[in-house]
């Protein structure tokens, strides 16, 4: 439930109709704005029509959000969230942030290499799996502890967060402790006690959509971390599954612009797991941008073809460089800059 209060409303007023709500047993929440404020209640919405708050002297509206999801949602609040990765790169703003490197880091010169030439092409932060939730148990798990070892060195080393994938709960304090955000794999997308364990921390989180689950399912898993404070959340398209197999996967760009029209949350995409076709990354990678994208997730590998995961969809670092390249001339045209 929204409430609008009234332009004169003071503080104390806010105060007042908060307590109310929190004694009806809902979850208060406070939204000052410059024009007015908004306050919100998150429960059974039945026990707030007994509290009568329309015809409050200070209420101007009461309105349900009849969307399952309530925090994330642009009608709880209508101003875009931009979300700090740490050293000022910002998701959410004008500016688009590509982040780019190895789908794993598989040791300290891959690392810093590929990061190296990220960095110079102008990618903004870094990516590198150190915990790597594979399809076959007999293929490369991550160089765990050491990856994140890794990823803190080169990010400190370089000036440029580094984000990394957290795969269970026991492994959130490490992850938490080396890197700039984590990232939720769309195996994990709705692991429910890790992203309720996520939302206790303050650390942006990166939320892959899961593979088979819907955009609206994306908005829902979000909610577990904000509901339980976590508002530094990201959201990220990287294709799903369909019947088609000429590619890895289907990447949903349609759910993009519906995700930032029913969300305040950024949205980036991952044209790499979207596709799974290194030659179809670039081109993609353009398409996401034009349907509104807040930023890119880009898998490059100083050398693709020794990769230990997933080489055949990873840019060479040339590749990288002309496709950053072309962005520059596209997010002009699109009122932003990179
Ligand atoms: C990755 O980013 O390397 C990865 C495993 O992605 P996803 O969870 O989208 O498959
Ligand atoms: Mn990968």
């Amino acid at each position: 439930m929204i409430i609008v209060l009234r332009r004169e409303a003071t503080k104390a007023d806010a105060d007042r109709i908060l307590g109310l709500i929190e004694g009806a047993g809902l979850k208060p929440l406070y939204m000052p704005g410059s024009e007015r404020t908004v306050l919100g209640a998150l429960g059974d919405e039945r026990v707030l029509g007994k509290l009568h708050l329309e015809s409050d002297p200070h209420v101007e509206s009461v309105k349900a959000i009849l969307a399952p999801y309530k925090l994330v949602s642009r009608e709880m609040q209508p101003a875009d969230t931009l979300v700090d990765l740490g050293g000022g790169v910002v998701v959410g703003g004008q500016r688009v942030v590509v982040i780019a490197g190895p789908c794993a880091v598989e040791g300290r010169e891959q690392l810093f290499e590929t990061c190296r030439a990220v960095q110079a092409a102008g990618a903004r932060a870094f990516r590198g799996g150190a915990y790597k939730p594979r399809t076959s148990p007999y293929s490369f798990q991550g160089l765990e502890l050491e990856g994140l070892r890794l990823l803190e060195e080169v990010s400190r080393e370089l000036a440029a967060p580094a984000i990394t994938e957290v795969v269970e709960v026991a492994d959130v304090d490490a992850v938490e402790a080396h890197a700039s955000a984590f990232q939720v794999g769309a195996r994990n997308m709705q692991n429910f006690r890790l992203l309720r364990r996520l939302g206790q921390s303050r650390k942006p989180v990166i939320l892959k959509r899961g593979m088979a689950a819907k955009a609206e399912d994306l908005l829902l898993a979000a909610e577990y971390i904000l509901a339980e404070g976590n508002g530094n959340v990201i959201l990220c398209e990287r294709g799903i599954k369909t019947f088609e197999t000429a590619t890895r996967n289907t990447l949903d760009l349609n759910a993009v612009p519906w995700l930032k029209a029913k969300s305040h949350l950024p949205v980036v995409v991952d044209p790499s797991h979207g596709t799974g076709v290194r030659d179809l990354v670039a081109p993609m990678a353009k398409a996401a941008l034009a349907c509104g994208a807040d930023g890119l997730l880009i898998e490059v590998h100083r050398d693709p073809a020794c990769a230990w995961s997933d080489g055949f969809q990873s840019l060479y670092p040339q590749q990288f460089a002309r496709l950053m390249g072309e962005l520059r001339v596209l997010v002009e045209a699109l009122g932003r800059s990179l």
